[in-house]
């Protein structure tokens, strides 16, 4: 049966705001949209008229499995120092606390809003758990192997997961980064892509010593390799930057690439290539980043740019509506319809999900929050109001969930 929601504002995201309307969804798809005098008796309908409501968010890069470290590492540490401070950290936790540490992250993004996510999986065991959070998700299979020796065994193991009945969710690729992934293994994850139309995610370009670290000018990243026994003697820096090394490889087109914190010299490419940046805008808060992304650069090229919180190896929060707030803050030139975009509909481009709007014919993604009668603001302001930390509705797939429940 149709569900009818009364609304005071919808912010559809890809037009002007809607004021005072109902929406009516069915079989989890929203079926229409329509504005109506205000005051008009409508029984059957969910009434939401004190509500502005909105897509869902869309966290386009995390790693729940990682929430359990939560402030365990220093955020004043190398990132190669911070790398060895995870693994130790990482490897040192017990299966009880990663459990309750996902369940825990889980929560937090959905009481701030988030209905749909990409997160990357290091740990095949945990895709079930994960897929099963109820979110509308891409699961990438993370992947990290810098010796081309062991690149044709990695990647038998990751097509035997695509080619498991695994139904909760899409999955995707995700070779780590660069100064992780061997060539061989990077041409392999892309050729398995293609196979399997699966979504491909690495981090790029994050730190300048991955630059560097291709251009042949750094060896510390080679000094963390040899410790982790990882080095392969016969690599030799391709002298490009990472985003030129990734498109030699075949891994360009449509790559969903994370933090692009120094690309500033490929955005044509990443246009042409139809690459999503994820910026996170948490992490680059928590790493102290002088140089981040150019979301302003990357925007008037046409690339798509989503956003995402990272884990709380490095960030504080999973909270989406803080991610918002950080973003508004670090990003003086982007606007915030601008911002809200990034957060709903460019996420939804990015991971290949059908959300991130609010149109006739699309999942039933939304979220709501609860603004005064007196408020005469404008809508787009609302999410970012520095007292909201959680949402006051929250739907997936036309279903109120039971984090939903407990919030209307
Ligand atoms: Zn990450």
């Amino acid at each position: 049966m149709a569900l009818k929601i009364k609304f005071r504002a919808l912010l559809t995201l890809c037009g002007d705001p809607i004021e005072n309307g109902e929406l009516i969804i069915d079989d989890g798809k929203i079926v229409e949209i329509s504005t109506q005098p205000a005051n008009k008796k409508n029984s059957d309908a969910l009434d939401l008229s004190d509500c502005l409501l909105m897509p869902g968010f869309v966290n386009a890069h995390c790693h729940l499995s990682l929430t359990a470290l939560e402030k365990k590492i220093s955020p004043s540490l190398s990132f190669e120092d911070w790398i060895r401070a995870l693994i130790a950290s990482n490897s040192a936790l017990d299966d009880e606390s990663r459990m309750q540490g996902i369940h825990v992250g889980a929560k937090e993004m959905k009481l701030s809003g988030v209905t749909a996510l990409g997160d990357y999986v290091a740990e095949p065991g945990l895709l079930e758990v994960i897929g099963g959070l109820g979110f509308r998700s891409v699961l990438f299979l993370e992947t990290i192997g810098f010796h081309s020796g062991k690149a044709r065994f990695l990647c038998e193991k990751v097509e035997e997961i695509l080619k498991s009945e695994f139904s909760l969710c899409r999955l995707g690729l995700a070779p780590h980064a660069p100064y992780s992934v061997s060539p061989d293994l990077f041409r392999y994850l892309g050729q398995l892509a293609q196979k399997y139309h699966c979504p491909l995610s690495c981090h790029v370009a994050e730190i300048q010593n991955e630059v560097r670290f291709l251009d042949g000018g750094n060896d510390s990243l080679e000094k963390l390799l040899k410790e982790r026994s990882a080095w392969d003697s016969q690599w030799s820096p391709p002298g490009k930057t990472p985003i030129q090394y990734l498109d030699s490889l075949g891994l360009l087109d449509r790559l969903i690439a994370v933090h692009c914190n120094f690309v500033s010299a490929d955005l044509d490419v990443m246009a042409l290539k139809k690459v999503s940046a994820v910026f996170c805008p948490g992490s680059t808060q928590w790493f102290d980043r002088k140089q981040f992304m150019p979301v302003r650069a990357l925007l008037d090229s046409g690339v798509t740019v989503a956003l995402g919180t990272d884990s709380l190896a490095s960030n504080d929060s999973l909270n989406f509506l803080d991610e918002l707030r950080t973003a508004d803050k670090l990003l003086p030139d982007v606007s915030r319809g601008e911002i809200l975009a990034m957060a709903t509909r460019s996420g939804g481009e990015a991971l290949g999900l059908q959300c991130g709007t609010l149109t006739s014919g699309q999942q039933a993604d939304l979220i709501g929050f609860r603004v005064p009668p007196s408020y005469r603001g404008s809508w787009l302001d609302v999410p970012f109001e520095c007292h909201r930390h959680e949402v006051d509705f929250y739907m997936v797939d036309g279903k109120l969930t039971s984090y939903g429940d407990s919030l209307h």
